[in-house]
């Protein structure tokens, strides 16, 4: 293999590796908000400021500011919000 094939086998796995690693990172999490009872404990957990109650007492997350971290699921206490 030359040089050339070389570099270009290696931006090849560059880029799938950067493809899936975006993907699982930009996983948002979800609310269920038939089971959310607006406890508020997602909102303090959150280190992105990406969970807010919203004006119907649930939970809302702004996809845009939501890294996928999973530290809000982890805090309900109802199972209402996830990140699969
Ligand atoms: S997954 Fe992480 S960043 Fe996204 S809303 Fe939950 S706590 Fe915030
Ligand atoms: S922790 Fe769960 S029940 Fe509480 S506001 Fe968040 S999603 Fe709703």
């Amino acid at each position: 293999m030359n040089h050339t094939r070389l570099a270009v086998a290696l931006a090849v796995v560059c880029i799938l590796i950067g493809s899936a690693y975006a993907v699982a990172k930009l996983i948002p999490a979800s609310v269920d908000e038939s089971k959310c009872i607006g406890c508020g404990a997602c909102v303090e957990q959150c280190p992105a400021g990406a969970v807010s109650i919203g004006s119907d007492g649930t939970a809302f997350v702004d996809k845009e500011k939501c890294t996928g971290c999973g530290k809000c699921a982890k805090s309900c206490p109802v199972e209402a919000i996830s990140t699969e």
